[in-house]
């Protein structure tokens, strides 16, 4: 998959950007808006003009000195935008006319390596928006374009200008392969835009691409401690905001999706309402589709607590989530950034796991143990269920095969039984793993796959 080219909006607060950008990117659905002038939360779109698709992403209200101090905050998160743009849009207000403000900013512009496209904003009439556009020459930027983000005049134009910017599509740069793709879902509200924002925030370097044919799916890519990560369709994580259509639709079909396409799932939970059916859902379907995982209990700040709590709690989530002992629970707070940072930890430790060969010989060894101390179970007919060995025939989730004389031998406790010794003398924490019982009939057809199995798993 190629990086996008990425263009980024700047300009004062009030001007009209985020009405400029979802004329640029045709989005319904507005931004999210933490606070006024800071842009912790830097928003990506995609976009396309002509047969050219890009990204667009709103650097929020830059302000300074005469309005208010220029945040070092702010400053560095419009550096960032700007040091991975193509190009830049400065939006300006054309019925206000040039003000110190817009000086500044045209100032500070002019010091970055990018091009700057001057668009000034609030120009419907087209008469009087030529004349207004005009005043803007004195910013020293090269030509006003007049647009109207409402009316979406003028921003035709404005893109033509842009696009012979954009590197060819050939030489757009590959994707990192190493990278490690994440998915974060739950429930409307648990606090998923606001942990992605705080993911985001702590990494280094952000690169955006768009997902498969949908334009609508989003990715991010961020790098932390020099380990990319893909946060698979973002888009969907932030869905609604600012227009409020009162209960949110949870979009199931769409977490599903974009579970598939993880390495690792970050299932977010309210702390305050606990585990629900619906997060068991996901759940069920994260360890359906063998995916590792973790659990993320969000607003952990909200909840009263004494020194138990936690261990309560955690007991607590297990016994609902009995079927992923594996997975980690971490207890965090999306809003204040406590322990945020472990998740990049944990995510690595499931995805080693995930993608962990175990060799043959130990296999064997753990099987033998195993089976000294509890042996298989005998039918009536007096005839014992026997492994004659096993091997690890795949990763992404472990998959081992164990090779017996009839798996009808083997019930349910037993297989659970080995299952907790794989877990127990083997760990893969973080990830789920599959036993495979074949007999006889199915041994002779599994030799052929078995081959291709395991050359396809040692590529990684
Ligand atoms: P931002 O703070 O720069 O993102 O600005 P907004 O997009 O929130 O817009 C600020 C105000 O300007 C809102 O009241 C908009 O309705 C108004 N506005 C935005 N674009 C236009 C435009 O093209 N023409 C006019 N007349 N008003 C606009
Ligand atoms: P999403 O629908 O899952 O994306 O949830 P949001 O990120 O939009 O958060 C929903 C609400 O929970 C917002 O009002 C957030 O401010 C709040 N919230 C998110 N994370 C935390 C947290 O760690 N602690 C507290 N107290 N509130 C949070």
């Amino acid at each position: 998959m190629k990086k996008l080219p990425i263009v980024a909006i700047i300009g004062r607060p009030n001007v009209g950007k985020s009405t400029l950008l979802n004329r640029l990117t045709g989005s319904r659905n507005a931004i999210v808006h933490d606070e006024a002038g800071i842009t912790r939360d830097r928003l990506y779109q995609p976009s396309f003009w002509r047969d050219r698709d890009f990204l667009v992403v709103d650097t929020g209200g830059l302000i300074f000195d005469d309005e208010s101090e220029f945040l070092p905050e702010i400053r560095q998160q419009a550096m960032l935008a700007l040091s991975e743009a193509v190009a830049a849009i400065f939006v300006v207000d054309g019925q206000t006319g040039p003000t110190v403000g817009d000086h500044e900013i045209a100032d500070w512009l002019r010091e970055q390596a990018v091009p700057v496209f001057l668009a000034v904003n609030k120009c419907e009439s087209p008469e009087q928006g030529l004349i207004q556009a005009a005043q803007f020459w004195e910013l020293g930027l090269g030509e006003p374009y007049p647009v109207s983000g409402i009316h979406g005049s003028g921003t035709g134009d404005l893109l033509d200008e842009i696009i012979p910017y954009f590197p060819a599509p050939e030489a757009l740069p590959e994707l990192d392969e190493n990278t490690i793709n994440v998915s974060i879902v739950g429930r409307p509200n648990v606090g998923k835009s606001s942990l992605l924002n705080a993911l985001t925030g702590m990494s280094r370097s952000i690169v955006s691409s768009v997902s498969g044919t949908t334009r609508d799916a989003i990715d991010l890519e961020i790098e932390y401690q020099s380990q990319p990560y893909r946060l698979i369709d973002t888009a969907g994580v932030r869905k609604k905001k600012h227009v409020r259509y009162g209960t949110e639709f949870f979009s199931i079909n769409r977490a599903f999706k974009a579970i598939q396409r993880s390495d690792v799932v970050l299932l977010v939970i309210d702390a305050l309402e606990g585990i629900t059916d619906q997060d068991l859902k996901l759940a069920g379907r994260i360890e359906d589709e063998g995916k590792a995982a973790i659990i993320v209990v969000n607003k952990w700040d909200a909840l009263e607590k004494d020194s138990h709590t936690i261990y309560r709690y955690e007991r607590q989530l297990r016994d609902r989530v009995y079927f992923m002992d594996w997975c980690e629970i971490t207890f965090v707070s999306a809003l204040s950034g406590k322990r945020v940072k472990n998740i990049f930890q944990l995510i690595q430790n499931a995805v080693s796991q995930h993608r962990r060969r175990v060799s043959t010989a130990v296999i064997n060894e753990v099987i033998q143990e195993a089976v000294a101390w509890y042996s298989p179970p005998t039918n009536r007919q007096g005839k014992q269920g026997r492994i004659y060995y096993g091997t690890q025939v795949k990763t992404q989730p472990p998959t081992i095969a164990l090779f017996v004389n009839d798996p009808k031998r083997f019930n349910d406790t037993y297989r659970r039984y080995i299952e907790r010794q794989f877990r127990e003398q083997l760990g893969f924490q973080g990830t789920p793993i599959r036993l495979l019982w074949r007999g006889k009939r199915e041994r002779d057809v599994e030799a052929s796959h078995l081959n291709q199995a395991t050359q396809v798993g040692e590529k990684k």
